[in-house]
């Protein structure tokens, strides 16, 4: 196996054109070195981008647009980042130990498409777009579409991420992220991300997504849509109701040795339930 390390994303581009499926992108080596280890992946060849510059950078200006090299680790401690999109620095928090969010990379991360993975979830809240380039050009992929399935993403095989940018949400949104998992190194049996937003007594603005239950991470549209514009005091009163949508409206189809698909929907449930109860809470005592 060759290891490419190449100065530039153009000498990267050109490798990965040249090379297609025979050739890993290699970011953090998180998840792809034990891959190998196991030889459960075996390409011809490694391209690293440890070393082309501004891939790791962190640029905020009404939203906020992130290298792909970035750390796990580096978003969860960016005082800009919790300034401007809490959530994505609070789901990163929730990855595994500070060891392995000190080496993985965002970048990584998602093009790993790994169920139970927590950015992912922060980035559909954000409705992120994910910035890929091949020797074809650029390519702006919304996160929507991003994760297909199992390990699988929407990339070609000559395709390379080099970002994600979002608009920032209102000042004003509060979000709040719920991770189940055995113990706290493991990835998420269920994962229910929420933001809201109330203006006076009324629920505003209202996003859910739901990672660890089946084969990608979602956003749960009809239950916002349901539920936008409700009163402050229905919503925590009815919590559990729109907790039971979402968990409708998702399906967990996933069974494993971790849980089964009844015990996600339940962790699905209780996650929206204790989510908006705690930040229609902070709300409330806020505004008194
Ligand atoms: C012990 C352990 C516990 C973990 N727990 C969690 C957890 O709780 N939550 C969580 O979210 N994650 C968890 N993870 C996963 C971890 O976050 C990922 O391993 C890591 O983020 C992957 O990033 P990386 O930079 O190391 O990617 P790599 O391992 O380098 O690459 C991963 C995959 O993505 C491809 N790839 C990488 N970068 C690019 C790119 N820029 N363009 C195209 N393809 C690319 C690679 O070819 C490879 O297929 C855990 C991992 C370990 C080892």
């Amino acid at each position: 196996m060759k290891l490419f390390s190449p100065d530039t994303i153009e000498e990267a581009v050109e490798l990965k054109s040249r090379l297609g499926s025979g050739a890993r992108v290699l970011s953090g080596g998180q998840s792809l070195v034990p891959l190998l280890r196991q030889r459960l992946a075996q390409p011809d060849a490694l391209i690293s981008l440890g070393r082309i510059a501004g891939l790791a950078d962190i640029r905020v200006n009404g939203g906020a647009s992130i290298g792909a090299m970035t750390t796990v680790r580096a978003i969860e401690v960016s005082p800009e980042l919790r300034k401007v999109a809490p959530i994505l620095p609070l789901a990163c928090s929730s990855v595994a130990s500070v060891h392995v969010r000190t080496m993985g990379t965002i970048g990584g991360n998602l093009c790993h498409a790994e169920v139970g993975s927590d950015p992912p979830q922060a980035l559909l809240l954000l409705d992120a777009q994910v910035d890929a380039v091949s020797a074809r050009g650029h390519r702006g992929i919304s996160i929507h579409d991003f994760v297909q399935g199992y390990f699988t993403s929407v990339l070609d095989d000559d395709e390379i991420v080099t970002g994600f940018s979002f608009t920032a949400p209102s000042p004003s949104a509060r979000f709040s992220y719920k991770k189940y998992s055995l113990r706290a190194m493991d990835l998420a049996i269920a994962a229910v991300g929420v933001g809201v937003d109330f203006v006076g007594d009324r629920c505003e603005w209202l996003r859910i997504a739901v990672g660890g239950v089946g084969p990608r991470p979602v956003r749960a549209r009809q239950a916002e849509a349901d539920w936008h514009g409700c009163p402050l005091n229905d919503l925590t009163r009815n919590a559990g109701g729109l907790g039971e949508d979402v968990a409708r409206e998702v399906e967990p189809s996933l069974s494993d040795v971790f849980g089964s698909e009844g015990y996600r929907r339940r962790l699905v449930r209780a996650g929206v339930k204790q989510a908006i109860e705690s930040l229609a809470a902070s709300y409330a005592e806020e505004v008194g």
